[in-house]
C-alpha cells in the first residue's frame, strides 16, 4: 500500500487524506503541532522542521511526500528529497515562499503583476515610493499569509509607521491596484506532464482573509479563461512543477495580473470536493502519483463559504437543501479557519438565494453581494 508523506498536518492534510482513502492510500503527516487538525487521519510525527533525525525517519515511513504547508523550510523538503520522491518540487516551495522571488518569476515569464521593488532600508523604501507611488502596500517578503505582514501606504506619513511595524527584514513595495475583483486559477500537473486546469474562481476577502469563492467565476469569457490558464501553464512548466498549484489573480481594467502562488492544495479550491468532477485534492494525488488527471469539469455553480472565527450551528447549516458542512477539528480562536461551507446549485439564482440563508445564520453581511 502506498505511503504519502504530508508536510503539515493542518485542515488541507486533512482534505488531502480523505480524497486520498477511496484510492487505497495511506498517509503519515509531519507537523510541529501535536493537536494539529490531520492528526487522526493518519500516523502522526511530532517534531520540528529542522530535527533531522525526526525527517530522515519520517522519509523512511513514506513512498513519497507532499506538503500542504507553504512556509515548511525549504531545507527540511530538500533533505527529504535525498532519500524520496518530493513533489511539488522544492524549488517551487523556495519561490512561493519569497515574495520577491514569486513577482520576479511571474516577471520573467511575461505575466503581468503589480509594479514592485525591494526593500530593505527605510531609505530603500523612500526610493521605492519615490518610482512605484502612492497608493502602495508594503510586504514582508516571506511568512506573510492571510494578508498578516502588509500595510497599505496612501499618504507620506503613512512610510514611517509601516516601517516600523514590519521593518528589519526583507520587504517589498508594490503598487496598489484598484482591482475590479479578485480571481484565481488552479491547475494540475502530473508526474507524466499532463495538464488541467478548474474553472476560474472569484474570491471576496475580509481583512485579508477569503470569505467566499464562486466557481465558476461570474462573467468570465473563454478569453479571461485562457488567459489564466496560461498564466497557470507557463508557471507550472517553468518550476518543472509536479501537483496542484494556485495562483491569485487581480482582475484589472479587463487583464488578469498574478499577486501570489501557492505550491498547494488551495482553499479557493475547496468547492471542487463537491462543485467538480475531480477535487483538487484527489489530483494532487494522482498528479505525485503519476496517475491520469480527473476531469476538472463542474457540477453546477458553487460558492464556498469559509467559517471564521467561530462555528455555527451545525444543524442550521445542515437545514439548508444541498449546503456541505465541512468542520476541521480546531478549537475555535478570532480570525482562525474552522471550517467551510459548499453550495451547488445548478444556476446563479437559486446559488444566490442559499448563500443569502448561509450570510443569515453567519451573521456576515459581506456575504450578501
Ligand atoms: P496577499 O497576502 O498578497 O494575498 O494579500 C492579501 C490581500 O490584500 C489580497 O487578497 C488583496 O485583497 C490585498 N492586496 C494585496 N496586494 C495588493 C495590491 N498590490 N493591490 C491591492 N490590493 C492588494
Amino acid at each position: 500500500m502506498t505511503v504519502v508523506g504530508v508536510l503539515g498536518a493542518g485542515q488541507l492534510g486533512r482534505m488531502l487524506a480523505l480524497a486520498g482513502y477511496p484510492l487505497g492510500l495511506r498517509f503519515e503527516f509531519f507537523d510541529e503541532n501535536a493537536e494539529a487538525p490531520a492528526g487522526h487521519l493518519g500516523g502522526l510525527t511530532v517534531a520540528g522542521w529542522a530535527d533531522r533525525a525526526a525527517l530522515d525517519a519520517f522519509s523512511g515511513a513514506v513512498d513519497l511526500v507532499t506538503y500542504e504547508f507553504e512556509n515548511v523550510p525549504v531545507a527540511a523538503a530538500e533533505r527529504l528529497a535525498t532519500r524520496v520522491p518530493v513533489f511539488p518540487p522544492p524549488k517551487a516551495l523556495d519561490v512561493a515562499q519569497d515574495r520577491l522571488k514569486e513577482k520576479s518569476l511571474f516577471r520573467r515569464l511575461d505575466i503581468g503583476t503589480a509594479p514592485f521593488a525591494t526593500v530593505d532600508t527605510r531609505v530603500d523604501l523612500d526610493s521605492a515610493v519615490a518610482e512605484i507611488g502612492l497608493p502602495s502596500v508594503l510586504k514582508t517578503r516571506t511568512q506573510g499569509y492571510d494578508g498578516k505582514g502588509q500595510r497599505v501606504l496612501r499618504r507620506g506619513e503613512d512610510l514611517d509607521p509601516a516601517f516600523a511595524a514590519i521593518g528589519g527584514r526583507p520587504l517589498i513595495l508594490e503598487g496598489f491596484v484598484p482591482f475590479e475583483r479578485e480571481l484565481s486559477i488552479i491547475a494540475a500537473r502530473s508526474r507524466t506532464g499532463e495538464t488541467a486546469y478548474w474553472p476560474l474562481i472569484e474570491n471576496v476577502h475580509r481583512d485579508g482573509i477569503l470569505r467566499l469563492s464562486i466557481a465558476p467565476a461570474s462573467g468570465a469569457d473563454d478569453a479571461l479563461a485562457d488567459e489564466a490558464a496560461a498564466i497557470a501553464a507557463r508557471t507550472l512548466e517553468a518550476l518543472d512543477y509536479v501537483g496542484v498549484l494556485a495562483i491569485e489573480l487581480f482582475q484589472h481594467e479587463g487583464r488578469l495580473l498574478a499577486n501570489e502562488m501557492a505550491p498547494r492544495v488551495h482553499n479557493s479550491g475547496h468547492w471542487t470536493i463537491e462543485g467538480a468532477k475531480t477535487s483538487q485534492f484527489e489530483n494532487h494525488l494522482r498528479a505525485i502519483l503519476g496517475l491520469p488527471l480527473g476531469a476538472t469539469g463542474t457540477t453546477g455553480v458553487s460558492a464556498m463559504v469559509n467559517l471564521i472565527g467561530e462555528t455555527p450551528d451545525s444543524a442550521a447549516v445542515l437545514a439548508i437543501d444541498g449546503a456541505h458542512l465541512h468542520l476541521y477539528g480546531k478549537p475555535a480562536r478570532p480570525g482562525r479557519k474552522l471550517g467551510h461551507v459548499t453550495l451547488v446549485e445548478p444556476e446563479r439564482a437559486t446559488l444566490e438565494s442559499a448563500l443569502a440563508r448561509i450570510a443569515s445564520i453567519l451573521h456576515e453581511p459581506t456575504l450578501s453581494r
